[in-house]
């Protein structure tokens, strides 16, 4: 990141609300259901799969993690209804996770329950690392009580990640892989590109070793996807175990690239009323993003 980029990072905050919403138009569906659905038919319609967030990971009290999950068995009841190619991405502890466990648990079995009922499924994001060994948790309980239709996201950058796979090997899980988001100590998180990069390409390996069922590729990293493909050849892993995921709005002309090569590409498509905490984290991480704020300051970005 250039000098003048970090400074807008730090100075994200102070910019205008309008300005974050003009740039996150890229990154975020809209704000209702009916956008989502939209957008989801676009993604289709371009030979995507896709799957949908409904936004607002930061609650407080339990009515607020209620809606949440009532939000979930309306998106999949919608899904179910339009026949849309589209899964579910859920983060606990917008279900309550750091309230209380037991009441987190049962709000996303009910949402697993709903998703079963039409042949759907719910993956299971992961959020920063106090609730690594919860999320873990959660997701063993409703693997061990029989809901084969929930997977797991680990990322690359935790160093506990390919001990977490193999650990759960016996589940054959469904796994997403992705760096991580969110900033962590450097005595459990490798820093840096390139100490990522290579526990990214250890996990998918144990991944793969640990007979997942399935694993989403989720990197918008070239030098990632290509050895990806790479090691997929090299060891024979069937179609149907594996696909490449991205964010909306992000690298996607190398999404449209993967899917004319055959690939299964998988869209992350995130919605809601919420869309600022999301935007926000999307554009500091973006190299580009004094450019975008720039852009979206005088009227041609977005
Ligand atoms: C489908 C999906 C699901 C995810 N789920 C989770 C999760 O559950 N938990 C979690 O912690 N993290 C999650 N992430 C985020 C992930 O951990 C990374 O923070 C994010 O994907 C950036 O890492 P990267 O692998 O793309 O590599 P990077 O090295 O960060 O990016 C590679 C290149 O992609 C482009 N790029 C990346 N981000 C942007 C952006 N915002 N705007 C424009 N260009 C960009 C740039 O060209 C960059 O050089 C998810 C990511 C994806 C794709």
């Amino acid at each position: 990141m250039s000098f003048f980029d970090r400074m807008v990072v730090k100075t994200l905050p102070l910019v205008p609300r309008w300005v974050v919403k003009r740039v996150a138009k890229r990154y975020v569906a809209g704000e209702s259901l009916a956008d989502a659905l939209n957008v989801v038919a676009r993604l289709n319609a371009e030979g995507c799969h896709a799957t949908l967030d409904l936004l607002g990971e930061f609650i407080t009290r339990e009515e607020e993690a209620d809606a949440t999950a009532a939000g979930y068995v309306e998106i999949l009841q919608a899904l179910a209804a339009r026949k849309l190619d589209c899964n579910v991405s859920v983060k606990l502890t917008a279900f309550g996770l750091l309230l209380d466990r037991e009441r987190c648990l049962a709000r996303v079995r009910r949402v697993v329950e709903t998703a079963r009922a039409s042949g759907n499924f719910v993956r299971i994001d992961m959020e920063d690392s106090p609730c690594t060994d919860r999320t873990i948790g959660i997701f063993r309980t409703l693997r061990e009580e029989g809901f084969e239709n929930t997977g797991l996201v680990l990322q690359a950058y935790l160093k506990r990640t390919v001990a977490d796979i193999e650990a759960l090997a016996s589940l054959k899980p469904s796994f997403r892989l992705c760096k991580g988001i969110y900033i962590e100590p450097a005595s459990i998180a490798f820093q840096g590109l390139e100490p990522v990069r290579e526990n990214y390409r250890s996990a998918l390996a144990a991944m793969f070793r640990a007979g997942a069922r399935r694993v989403g590729i989720a990197t918008h990293d070239q030098v990632l996807v290509e050895d990806a493909r790479r090691m997929v050849r090299e060891q024979g892993i069937a179609r149907e175990r594996y696909e490449f995921q991205m964010l909306l709005g992000v690298t996607e002309s190398l999404r449209q690239r993967l899917v004319r090569e055959g690939e299964e590409v998988r869209v992350y498509v995130p919605f809601g009323r919420d869309w600022y905490g999301y935007s926000t984290r999307r554009l500091k991480e973006n190299p580009a993003i004094a450019g975008h704020i720039l852009k979206a300051l005088f009227g041609c970005g977005g």
